[in-house]
This record gives C-alpha cells, structure tokens and sequence, in this order.
C-alpha cells in the first residue's frame, strides 16, 4: 500500500495570503459589477461565464532588475480563474479595496455636497 504523505516539514510553509470568504464575495460582485451582470463577465478567450475569485492574494514583481531581496515592489492583486479554460485575470487589490471600502461606506453629512 502506498502512503504518501503530503505534511513534509519544510513543504508546509504557505507564503500565500487567504483572502477571507467575506472579501472574496464582495470581490466577485464588485467584478460582475463592473461587467454590467455576471452574464457578461465573460473569459477573453473561450467566452464563458463561469469563473470564481481564487482564495489567495497574489503579489505581481514590478520591474525588477536586482535579485529579490524580501519582498521588492510589486503590485498586490486579486485573480479570477476561468472555470472552462483556466485563463487567469488580476485585479488591483488597492484599486479594488478602494472601490469596495468608498462604495460601502456610510455617507457623511457635511461633505463636499451641493445643496
Ligand atoms: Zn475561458
């Protein structure tokens, strides 16, 4: 029988980050959103609507021309997977974050309105 076991010491670490099931939600209406309905957020290549946000924050390296030391710039993001094909998309989280935390965010009285 064979018995392998995929906790291996050193294997286990995990550099990624979990995005919490609450965001990941928020994320995806937000994207559906943006497309007009979730029937039109469609994959630029095959054409389906099925696709999910994928539960872990990447990190996308700008412009690096030394050796990555820690962590260098880059540009943290959102994926979405295209269920069909597997074509992958990022999202600016900061962008994305913004648009969320101003659009959920109570008015305040007072403000920069007219009236
Ligand atoms: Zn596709």
């Amino acid at each position: 029988m064979s018995n392998e076991n995929p906790d291996q010491g050193d294997q286990n670490k995990d550099y990624s980050k979990r995005i919490p099931l609450e965001a990941l939600s928020r994320v995806s209406e937000k994207i559906n959103e943006k497309a007009g309905g979730l029937e039109n957020d469609k994959c630029p290549v095959c054409g389906s609507a099925h696709n999910t946000v994928l539960e872990t924050e990447y990190s996308i390296p700008v412009g690096q021309t030394e050796p990555l030391v820690g962590i260098g710039p880059h540009v943290p993001s959102y994926a979405t997977a295209c269920l069909n094909c597997g074509y992958l998309r990022f999202f600016s989280k900061l962008i994305l974050d913004r648009i969320i935390a101003s659009e959920a965010a109570p008015r305040e009285e007072g403000g920069d309105e007219n009236g």
